[in-house]
């Protein structure tokens, strides 16, 4: 039996991740393998890592990717943290709290949740008050919740996290790229992004930044092995338990990623590649240039899908920039329009999940598929297949209010 050589189907990509990627960082995938101690790759390790402090926007020192999806990250950051018994408050407002509670309680923690309705964020006031209740050693929270579409400020708990001495721990591998990440400004102590959302770069890393509060339980937790661990290993004082976790040990992930490049794992050389194309094209936009682009091609789809008569889904005061939710019309099989959408179109959206699923749609507009063309095609698409449903919408009005906008500012 013979296998063809690869052909995959042309799509547009409008789901929360993955996105579609730009052609400049598929042409990094490309770049030959260097070694990984090649002080011409450990040039380009460094390179990475000044690009995601600014990306962050942060001072810390500590700021690279972890190899793995970005769970990955989320699993380095607790696994790192967390020892069994210590406490950790998770406010969850969306499927990817509940995975924050999963991954710290397989690492032990004594975990606290409050609960919000999906759709809603929490009252900053809320958690703060929880927080005094439960003296966590860590507070998890979600930046970006992509199954809900909703985005939690986090400037005020960050402030109370500092002031009582409490870590926080953030997700923001929905948001990062996409939407404002202020890692130092917010007082977030460890944050963590995702390649495939905003960054638009293919799935298989997850990048973190940490600041000195963090390292110092890092390096308080050093396990010394036999012909790893130097002189220099041994100023720290080991009170506490070893990190459980090899793959997702920060203190030697850490190394590694410092000038002694200590051995631990293979680096994915070809994704700190892509990585490096792709934080390279955000700087190359600016933030700000990137976080308004995503703002106005929001506005866009929103007013396209309104002028259809949908309705949104959720409370429109903490909407996440990048994933517009919309509802289900009654009497339309939301799974049969979706893979219409691809089958005909070509043009993949998400469902949802748990409470969601069969309730709402999913719209991506994250990255390199936030552009005007990917927005008209699933306006267009999406009303072709709801008329083709049985739906009843407005024909031809949520083209006509897209073009209004994009004709009111031309932004690329
Ligand atoms: C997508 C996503 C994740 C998980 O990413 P994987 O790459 O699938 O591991 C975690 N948190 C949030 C908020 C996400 O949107």
């Amino acid at each position: 039996m013979s296998f063809a050589e690869l052909n995959t189907p042309k799509r547009t990509i409008m789901t929360p991740g993955p996105v579609e990627v730009d052609p400049r960082v598929l042409r990094a995938l490309s770049t030959p393998i260097l070694g990984q101690f090649d002080p011409a790759f450990t040039e380009i390790m460094n390179e990475v890592m000044e690009m995601l402090r600014q990306v962050f926007q942060t001072k810390n020192h500590w700021a690279f990717p972890i190899d793995g999806t970005s769970r990955a990250g989320n699993e380095a950051v607790l696994s790192s943290l967390i020892e069994p018994g210590d406490k950790v408050l998770v406010p969850i407002y969306g499927r990817f709290g509940h995975l924050l509670v999963e991954i710290c309680e397989r690492y032990g923690a004594d975990v606290h949740t409050i609960d919000c309705p999906w759709g809603e964020v929490f009252d900053s006031e809320v958690v703060i008050v929880e927080m005094k209740k439960v003296s966590p050693k860590i507070v998890a929270i979600v930046h970006g919740e992509t199954s809900t579409g909703r985005m939690q400020p986090l400037e005020q708990i960050g402030k109370a996290c500092r002031a009582q001495d409490v870590l926080l721990v953030v997700d923001a591998v929905a948001s990062i790229g996409g939407v404002e990440v202020k890692t130092d400004d917010w007082c977030i102590d460890a944050v963590v992004g995702g390649t495939q959302k905003c960054l638009s770069v293919p799935s298989g890393m997850a990048p973190i930044s940490y600041n000195e509060r963090v390292e110092k339980i890092i390096l308080s937790r050093k396990k010394v092995e036999r012909g790893i661990a130097t002189e220099d290993d041994n100023r720290y004082m080991r009170s506490s338990l070893p990190i459980a976790s090899n793959y997702f040990d920060l203190g030697m992930l850490q190394d590694y990623w410092s000038p002694r490049r200590l051995n631990h794992h293979t680096e994915a050389t070809s994704m700190v590649y892509a990585l490096r194309e792709g934080l390279r094209l955000v700087l190359e936009e600016g933030l700000d240039e990137r976080f308004a682009r995503h703002k106005f091609h929001e506005q866009a789809l929103i007013s396209g899908i309104e002028a259809m008569g949908l309705k949104l889904f959720g409370d429109p005061d903490n909407k996440l920039t990048c994933v517009t939710c919309v509802e289900i019309p009654p009497g339309v099989d939301g799974e049969a329009v979706r893979s219409m959408l691809l089958q005909e179109f070509g043009i993949e959206i998400a469902s949802s999940f748990g409470p969601l699923h069969g309730k709402i749609w999913r719209i991506g507009t994250m990255g390199y598929s936030c552009r005007k063309e990917n927005i008209l095609s699933v306006l267009g698409a999406l009303e072709a297949c709801l008329i083709r449903q049985g739906a009843k919408v407005n024909r031809g009005e949520a083209l006509q209010a897209a073009l209004d906008i994009y004709e009111s500012k031309e932004v690329s």
